[in-house]
């Protein structure tokens, strides 16, 4: 290739005309090279809203000097003619390169250490965490500071812990015998687990408390479960049926008198449970509703 088609081929291919260029392959190769160059580091300040500090996503405003603010801020501000930042004139115009570079600009998930291999949009990355599967959750033993899913955490605790487990299914009756300690209930795969823990309560007998470990602990309420301990003498036969809180245990496993537990005699040697997921069956009570 002579030194002025080459010049030619690049100028076309910088300005994206290659596209239509026959030489196909170079450009395949240069797109690849960019690619590979593109590794390098950013400061992800500059990808957030100056007004919110949220991820930007197009469309992106700038005023005439060049601020930028994501489009929602915008909608909110009383002075649209002049700038937040530096009270030029003229209003805010749409930026279309930076939206360009947000539309390309992937981020691995913030768990990939977890081993999440997810990589998003930077600015949908939020929304992808806020439901990641590999979120942690935080091992509760005093000076441990293990963290990972709840698959990873459940092999910790009965592996270096020694806690007991129970394998459960939902909607299905199980006993637990009664022991000192902490029991760890799952399902399969990445769903949350329950601990169920035994504590004294002298002189009335035992108290037997229940918690959801999940990765992202919500104040809604997703699953519902039911104590039951039926004691040798009339009159011990009690039960419990309540919420359960979700917790990541980033604090430890701290039970409130809001939780959820059933109180029993001393004398109960095993109780029985269940666990209800509550979401799913509303989900469900719709669906049957709509299909009538
Ligand atoms: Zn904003
Ligand atoms: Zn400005
Ligand atoms: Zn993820
Ligand atoms: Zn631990």
């Amino acid at each position: 290739m002579s030194w002025k088609r080459r010049e030619r081929w690049r100028r076309r291919t910088e300005s994206g005309d290659g596209e239509r260029a026959r030489e196909g392959e170079p450009r395949r190769l240069e797109k690849t090279n960019r690619s590979a160059a593109s590794n390098g580091s950013i400061d992800l300040d500059l990808l957030d809203c100056t007004i919110c500090m949220d991820p930007l996503r197009p469309p992106v405003l700038q005023c005439t000097v060049g601020h930028v603010i994501c489009s929602s801020c915008h909608g909110s501000l009383l002075n649209k003619d002049s700038c937040h930042m530096c009270t030029a004139t003229g209003g805010y115009n749409r930026c279309i390169a930076l939206d360009k570079i947000l539309e390309s600009f992937c981020v691995s998930c913030s768990n990939a250490v977890y081993g999440c291999t997810v990589k998003t949009l930077y600015y949908k990355a939020k929304d992808h965490r806020n439901l990641c599967p590999h979120a942690p959750c935080f091992c509760p033993g005093p000076a441990c500071s293990f963290a990972g899913t709840t698959v990873k955490l459940l092999a910790h605790l009965t592996g270096d812990h020694k806690w007991k487990s129970k394998e459960v299914k939902y909607d299905a009756k199980f006993t637990l015998p009664v022991k000192e300690g902490t029991w760890v209930l799952h399902a399969q795969g990445h769903a949350p687990l329950f601990l169920v823990k035994f504590t004294p309560a002298p002189p009335f007998g035992n108290v037997a408390s229940v918690l959801c470990v999940g990765p992202h602990a919500t104040a809604e309420h997703r699953f519902r479960c039911c104590l039951r301990c039926s004691g040798p003498a009339i009159g011990q036969q009690k039960s419990s049926d309540f919420l359960v809180r979700s917790t990541t245990l980033s604090d430890g496993l701290q039970l409130t008198e809001y939780d959820g537990s059933l109180l029993f005699a001393s004398s109960t040697r095993s109780i029985t449970a269940h666990i209800r997921d509550v979401v799913r069956d509303k989900h469900k009570r719709g669906m049957s509703i709509r299909l009538r």
